[in-house]
């Protein structure tokens, strides 16, 4: 190794966090990023003890500087519950980060699981990691519901602008009952399309959509209709080019057809799909700890981070003092996805190089058997289990 250190031009927008993940965060940078890299970040400390004192504001600031600068890489945040405000003492029970920064950055979150040959896919066929692509807006996320009790006619209506009136009969009860009111936006769905799209053409895979949209034949048909007229009119030909395709079908079908694939695709999901098959695949491909995950903004703004949280049972007993055996593979991945990206993006091939080398690195450690507890305990290898330190001396050792 030369002593000369990668150059940057642009600063990262380095987002910190909490707990375990914000101790792994200290260990990744020192160990396996700063001996090697001139790294220029612009930081953000978005620990909860920061963002109680400046009343959340440091959250707001690092989405503003994501948009500025195009490329984040955050740290796993904890998401106040009551149980919180009483830990920390906070004035507030402060909004999850992740949910701020995407109302500032819109988009989709893309998460991929790591894969490495000592742990075998549930699914036998599983070659390729599966991208679960997950529209993150609306739906019954922000849904209006409603218990209703004894006989009545339920409607759904909408007073336009100009005083206009729609109405639909829902449902005419006899008896008691549940209504819930969905909704999305047009505005939202073309980011969402344009997201993935944009996203498949950057990684050069396939995409595919599924909604049930014979069921739901506005709802559901609607989502349908604008990646079919947006791909149709702008990115057919790029994807011609690049030999992908984006195939619809039935999101029943397409169940039945990921579980039979090799993977390797991306797979468009609407919010509430997206929250439950990402979960189905994350567990289906091994460990929620080899999960990443990238926020990709219409606008070309690329937020990167773990799938997991602060690891908090682990961080209890690191204040005990005890070793940890906290896996840092979806945080390292954090890291060199946002580093390569700003290489892309200023041209700097020996950032992009390093990136690969990083997680090469992490590859030739795992194949050697040498990982964290959670998972030693899956691989059908012979295994070194060893804690987080150990690992990311070993992985530092083969980049040298
Ligand atoms: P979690 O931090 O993901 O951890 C759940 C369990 O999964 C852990 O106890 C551990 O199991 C295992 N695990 C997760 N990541 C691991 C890793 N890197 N290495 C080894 N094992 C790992 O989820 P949680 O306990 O539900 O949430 C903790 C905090 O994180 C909460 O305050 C929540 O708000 C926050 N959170 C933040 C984000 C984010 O910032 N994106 C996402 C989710 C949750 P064992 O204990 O069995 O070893
Ligand atoms: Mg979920």
């Amino acid at each position: 190794m030369s002593d000369e250190k990668i150059r940057m031009t642009t600063p990262l927008v380095e987002m910190d966090g909490d707990e375990m993940t914000r101790i792994m965060w200290k260990m990744i940078k020192d160990e396996l990023i700063l001996p090697f890299v001139d790294l220029k970040t612009e930081y953000y400390d978005l620990s909860l003890p920061e963002r109680e004192r400046t009343k959340d504001k440091v959250t707001l600031d690092s989405a503003y500087a994501a948009k500025k600068y195009h490329v984040a890489v955050k740290c796993a945040t904890i998401t106040p519950n009551k149980q919180r405000v009483g830990e920390y003492d906070l004035s507030e029970m402060w909004k999850s980060p992740n949910g701020t920064i995407r109302s500032v950055l819109d988009g989709t979150v893309f998460r991929t699981p790591i894969i490495i040959d000592a742990i075998k896919p549930a699914v036998r066929s599983w070659k390729k990691p599966i991208t679960v692509a997950r529209h993150a807006f609306g739906d019954v996320y922000k849904a209006t519901e409603m218990r209703v009790s004894g006989k009545g006619t339920a409607k759904l209506m909408f007073i336009a602008e100009n005083g206009e009136e729609k109405t639909e009969t829902v449902c005419d009860f006899e008896d008691g009952g549940v209504l819930q009111a969905q909704f999305n936006k047009d505005k939202s769905i073309i980011s969402f399309a344009r997201s993935c799209f944009d996203y498949a053409l950057a990684t050069s895979q396939d995409l595919w959509f599924s909604t049930k949209d014979t069921i739901s034949k506005k709802y559901d048909q609607t989502f349908k209709l604008i990646f079919e007229e947006l791909y149709e009119k702008e990115y057919k030909p790029r994807f011609d080019k690049k030999g992908i395709t984006y195939f619809y079908t039935l999101i029943d079908d397409a169940v039945a057809r990921v579980i039979r694939s090799e993977g390797g695709f991306i797979w468009a999901l609407k919010n509430y799909d997206g929250d439950v098959m990402s979960d189905m695949i994350s567990t289906a491909f091994g460990s929620l700890a080899m999960m990443t995950s990238v926020l990709v903004s219409p606008d070309g703004n690329y937020e990167y981070e773990a799938a997991h949280g602060t690891v908090t049972r682990h961080y209890y007993r690191w204040l005990k003092g005890e070793q940890t055996s906290t896996n840092p593979m979806a945080t390292i991945f954090a890291w060199t996805g946002a580093l390569r990206k700003r290489g892309e993006l200023d041209g700097l091939t020996d950032l992009c190089a390093f990136a690969d080398r990083l997680e090469k690195a992490c590859f030739d450690t795992l194949n050697e058997g040498i990982m964290t507890g959670d998972l030693a305990s899956l691989a059908q290898c012979e295994t070194k289990r060893v804690n987080t330190e150990e690992f990311l001396k070993a992985v530092r050792e083969r980049i040298e």
